[in-house]
């Protein structure tokens, strides 16, 4: 993730104040020069990294922590409230019926991040449809397509046509019963003058709620100019970073953006549909300080269990309480973790864990990912129920079986059942989530994330 060295420093810092109940003048600059190494490669502006470092050990060696805190809570909140001030607010965007218009440089990001704000609307019960008005670049009108067809959404294009403008009025009239109309434009190289005219003419004949500007995350700094810019020359609403997770100067990017007149809107971290987050200061600093993101995490959960659900209406979470760990409920804990997204990304946002039990899992001991799914149901067709039931019964001859039922091999047949094994011990060591009933498994982790955050209970999101 982004920042993931400040957070993964930061932590082994503050790890180092545990048990500690006072705060010496050293430690505090130990943990300040931590922070301004990592903000300093992550491309923040050194004026902003010196304003807070001054902030951070003036109150952290004055400020007298609440009865019962640690040190290492004591600085851990004053640094969690310093960087949410850092980073700004988020842009307002109320979930109703709108229009939202795109704006950025070629390459930015414009029309990924056009479906996957689709997208993400459409999970959030909205109906949302997508109109690109991109005649300047090759290829614009199938991409989009493409890439809405990926996410399920409404589309609105028109290869034939030349004028953006009068695509987009018609594609307003087309998709007109969708709630969110996100009208794609073009972009140049630079932001010249016949880009200013063309956004100008198609903000004047669609007249948008809102006009969200695109900014490639690896401008680091540079978001704050070109920000500006198209503030200036168009006017904008919010930002929408994208390419978070291809730059280590997304923190450039990230602070730059409350340095001018705006605030981001949605994080951009993948190729896919999915990989879009709307920004949220706190639960994003939490997440970077090791604290966990409870709000992402759960809607993730859920929006995966009923999807998961849909599909299989007949299942019941609450059986896995009374049994064990089969292959059908790995199954279904692969079908749900899949549509959380990354692994890596989901653990991030589990309190408490932090990293530090994330390392520890071997590298493949959740790999979800499609292809191997495909190869593993294949096999799992091959199975009998008792095999199914029972994984840790089955014998040799019938691998082999398996195998030859199911056009595979036996060694996949046996990553199956060492994966198996191995997702069975990992949920065991999360200490719940082998229940299957993820929605308790977070009530859990709630309680433990307060828990071990000592006296922090009241500061929020955890
Ligand atoms: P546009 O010209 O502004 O419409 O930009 P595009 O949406 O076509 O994106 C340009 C390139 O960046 C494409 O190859 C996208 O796949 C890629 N891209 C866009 N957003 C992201 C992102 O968040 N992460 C990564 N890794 N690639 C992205
Ligand atoms: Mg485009």
């Amino acid at each position: 993730m982004v920042l993931d060295n400040l957070g993964s420093s930061l932590r082994g810092t503050l790890d180092k104040l545990r048990g500690k109940s006072r705060l010496s003048k050293e430690d505090v600059e130990e943990i300040v020069k931590e922070i301004q190494r990592s903000l300093l490669q992550a491309d923040v502006d050194v004026g902003l990294v010196m304003e807070l470092s001054d902030n951070i050990k003036q109150r952290a060696l004055e400020e007298e922590p609440p009865g019962g805190t640690s040190a290492r809570d004591h600085v851990l909140r004053i640094v969690y409230e310093e960087l949410v001030d850092l980073v700004g607010e988020s842009t307002e965007l109320p979930l109703e019926k709108q229009t939202i218009m795109l704006a950025g440089l070629q390459g930015s990001g414009k029309t990924t991040s056009a479906a996957k704000m689709a997208w993400w609307f459409s999970k959030k019960g909205l109906r949302p449809a997508v109109i690109q008005t991109d005649t300047f670049r090759p290829g614009a009108y199938d991409q989009a397509k493409e890439m809405c067809r990926r996410a399920e959404v409404d589309f609105y294009g028109d290869p034939d046509e030349e004028d953006p403008v009068k695509i987009a009025r018609e594609g307003l009239e087309a998709t007109k019963d969708a709630d969110v109309q996100i009208v794609d434009t073009a972009g140049r190289h630079a932001l010249e003058d016949d880009l200013i005219a063309e956004i100008e003419e198609i903000r004047a004949a669609v007249n948008p709620d809102r006009s969200l500007l695109v900014l490639d995350a690896a401008i680091g700094q540079g978001a704050k100019a070109q920000a500006q810019q198209f503030d200036e020359s168009v006017g904008i609403n919010g930002v929408i970073i994208s390419k978070l997770d291809g730059t280590a100067k997304g923190g450039g990017a990230l602070t730059a953006v409350k340095e001018t007149n705006s605030s981001i809107a949605f994080l951009g971290m993948g190729e896919t549909v999915q990989d879009i987050e709307r920004f949220e200061p706190s639960g994003f600093i939490s997440r970077l300080l090791g604290m966990g993101d409870l709000k992402q995490l759960t809607e993730r959960v859920e929006r995966a269990m009923a999807e998961t659900q849909d599909e299989d209406d007949d299942w019941d979470p609450e059986d896995m309480l009374k049994g064990k760990f089969t292959l059908r409920d790995m199954r279904r804990q692969m079908q749900a973790m899949n549509k959380m997204g990354p692994l890596d990304q989901v653990l991030d946002m589990i309190p408490g864990l932090g990293g530090g039990l994330k390392d520890q899992l071997p590298d493949d001991a959740m790999d979800v990912t499609k292809d191997r799914m495909r190869v593993f149901e294949f096999i799992m067709d091959s199975m009998t129920e008792n095999e199914l039931e029972n994984p840790r019964s089955i014998s040799a001859s019938q691998v082999k079986r398996i195998a030859r039922g199911s056009g595979t091999s036996e060694e996949k047949v046996r990553e199956l059942l060492q994966q198996h094994k191995m997702m069975e011990q990992t949920l065991k060591q999360f200490g719940g989530m082998g229940d299957g009933d993820m929605q308790r498994m977070m009530k859990r982790m709630e309680k433990q994330g307060g828990g071990g955050m000592g006296g922090l209970g009241g500061m929020g999101p955890f």
